[in-house]
């Protein structure tokens, strides 16, 4: 998509720190973190959101949770970590392209919501 901020990200027309890449995948640093370890795991297509998951785009699911296993071993997270994935208003989604919030490095809050 020509406007959406990361598909600029994985077209390498905006900078990241990306610490994952393969076919269908990209991980980088959050540019606003909000624990030690905070990392936005996206898919190359352009998909809005969870809400766009279907039969024809669902493998990509099992690409980002492999990813984020990879990601976490990476990183060090054996004491645990979150990750979150923002879908539409209510649950504060600012950009719509599909991505999972990977947090970490400190104990986290238990509020779910
Ligand atoms: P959402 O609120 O849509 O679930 O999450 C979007 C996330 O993307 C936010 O945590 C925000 O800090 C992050 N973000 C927004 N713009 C950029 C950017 O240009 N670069 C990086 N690395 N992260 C971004
Ligand atoms: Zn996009």
């Amino acid at each position: 998509m020509e406007d959406c901020i990361f598909c600029k990200i994985i077209r390498d027309e905006l900078p990241s720190r990306k610490v994952f890449e393969d076919d269908n995948v990209l991980a980088f640093w959050d540019i606003n973190p909000a624990a030690p370890v905070h990392i936005i795991v996206v898919t190359k297509s352009h998909i809005e959101s969870v809400a766009a998951i279907d039969k024809s785009n669902s493998q990509l699911l099992s690409d980002i949770f492999e990813a984020i296993a990879v990601i976490a071993k990476d990183l060090k997270l054996e004491d645990g970590y979150r990750v979150i994935s923002n879908v539409g208003k209510n649950a504060g989604q600012t950009i719509n392209h599909l991505h999972f919030h990977l947090l970490g490095g400190k104990r986290l809050s238990l509020a779910m919501c």
